[in-house]
């Protein structure tokens, strides 16, 4: 997971239907937002608070509520709009019009040779070649193609605000 701030990771969100139901344990579930970060994330971290969690920006903790497809695109391209770590985009539309998000996160400076990347990444896969040397490791993280599997949607959001907005000698 660190490993992959330093380099190129891509989320991709092929999130389909979300319905919309309550669960009725707002009472019993940690609210504050730090609550929620001890319960997901290794202690010892420390986020950028410029970066909105998914429960500031949702309105309610992670796992009270089944999140709506909207919202899920509109945090990641609430992320790509306040960091230089993170590029939106939308690679199509579904069946239902919905779109295709990929949120690609990684240093500013990788962000700025995205295509040098790709075009050696590429070269290194044609048989016979060597790797080469100083391309950062490419991890395509794939969430939710079908719509009542709705768990890695919420886990998608929690994983884009741990990369994003993560801070510290491991992060950077
Ligand atoms: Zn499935």
């Amino acid at each position: 997971m660190i490993k992959m701030l330093t380099t190129n990771s891509r989320i991709f969100l092929h999130h389909i239907l979300v319905a919309f139901v309550t669960v009725g344990l707002m009472g019993l579930l940690p609210t504050g937002t730090e609550a929620q970060n001890e319960y997901f994330f290794p202690t010892g971290f420390t986020f950028d608070e410029s970066i909105p969690s998914p429960e500031e920006f949702l309105g309610y903790p992670i796992g009270t509520f089944a999140t709506r497809n909207d919202r899920l695109v509109a945090y990641m391209q609430e992320l790509a709009r306040l960091s230089d770590r993170a590029t939106y985009q939308s690679i199509g539309t579904t069946y239902e019009h919905r779109p295709m998000p990929v949120l690609t996160v990684t240093s500013p400076a990788n962000h700025a040779r995205l295509e040098a990347i790709r075009q050696d990444h590429l070269a290194s896969l044609v048989p016979g070649s060597s790797p080469a040397g100083d391309i950062p490791v490419i991890a395509h993280l794939g969430y939710n193609i079908h719509g009542n599997e709705n768990s890695a949607g919420e886990a998608a959001l929690l994983t884009a605000y741990w990369l994003v907005a993560g801070t510290g000698p491991a992060h950077d």
